[in-house]
């Protein structure tokens, strides 16, 4: 096993290289892990630009293999999207991060990935509903953050899988924004509540002669005039903070501000605050 760099440790070689046997193993173990209890959920903190205060966590998923230690969701996810096991997984974040969210205080929101395999479910609504009533989450406290990748879906099923969701009063964050192969014409009808700018481009912004502030600078005012919020993802140091903030990102989220908790110590980071 080798450190990546983030702290994580691969057992499995990153897909691309992925020998067979790699990936057989990877696969059977993904399969029993729903059975094992091996996954469990961090959360990250997203600020408020301006105030700095913690608004929203966004939860990530982690597998901690009991023998071989902590695999990447960035290398099991993608296996579980192509094995068809994420929308077992999927649920089971939902319900975590609904029931694990509502002891924070109640301004501050819990932001959920979703997949869109998950997202061309029309089992979807139900399931978001079944896990904010088990948990007595109030709907405008869930976040899901979807990719550019469900537009390539059918168009009028999207359409009608916004419109249920919002029904329920669920939030939308468009994620990784600007690094799918998607037109821009989904912007004008689908009901994100925010963009978040993806950490390809906040890497290095802040570098002189460096062409990502530009990108920054558009995509926030293309998420102004749209009357959507920005995230600016991945901000890690203090000339990367200062950019971001003077390139008027109205959120924050990076390891500048903290990585990802458990949700106990996300809870102490927000102890005390009720409104923002
Ligand atoms: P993402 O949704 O874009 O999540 C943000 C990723 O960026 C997280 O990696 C986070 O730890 C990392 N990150 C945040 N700030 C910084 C920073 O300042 N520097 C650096 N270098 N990295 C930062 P993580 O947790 O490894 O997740 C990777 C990807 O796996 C996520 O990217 C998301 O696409 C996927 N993923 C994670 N959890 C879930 C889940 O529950 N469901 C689904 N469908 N996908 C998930
Ligand atoms: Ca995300
Ligand atoms: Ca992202
Ligand atoms: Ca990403």
């Amino acid at each position: 096993a080798k450190a990546d760099g983030k702290g994580v440790h691969r057992f499995y070689q990153p897909e691309m290289h992925a020998s067979a046997k790699d990936r057989r193993l990877l696969e059977m173990d993904l399969r029993k892990v729903m059975n094992d209890g091996g996954l469990h959920l961090v959360y990250q903190p997203v600020v408020d630009a301006q105030s700095e205060a913690t608004v929203c966590f966004e939860a990530l998923v982690r597998w901690n293999h009991p023998t071989r230690g902590p695999v990447s969701p960035a290398d099991f996810i993608p296996v579980a999207e192509e094995i068809g096991l994420i929308p077992q997984i999927g649920e089971w974040v939902l319900r975590t991060a609904c029931l694990e969210a509502v002891n924070w205080p109640d301004g501050v929101r819990v932001a959920v990935n979703i997949s869109p395999i998950q997202f061309a479910n029309p089992a979807l609504p139900g399931i978001v509903m079944s896990a904010l009533a088990a948990a007595q989450l109030p709907a405008h406290r869930l976040e899901l953050e979807i990719t550019e990748g469900v537009f390539l879906n059918d168009d009028a099923a999207t359409d009608t899988m916004f419109a249920r969701l919002k029904a329920i009063g669920v939030r939308f964050a468009l994620d990784d924004f600007g690094t799918g192969y998607s037109s821009l014409g989904y912007l004008k009808k689908a009901p994100f509540n925010k963009i978040k700018i993806d950490q390809s481009f906040v890497r290095g912004a802040a570098v002189p002669g460096n062409r990502n502030a530009a990108i920054i600078r558009a995509i926030v005012a293309l998420a102004d005039s749209l009357g959507m919020e920005t995230t600016a993802e991945g901000a890690e140091t203090p000339d990367e903070l200062a950019l971001i903030r003077s390139l008027g990102c109205s959120h924050i989220q990076g390891y500048i501000f903290g990585r990802p908790m458990p949700s106990d110590e996300a809870r102490a980071r927000v102890a005390g605050s009720t409104k923002f």
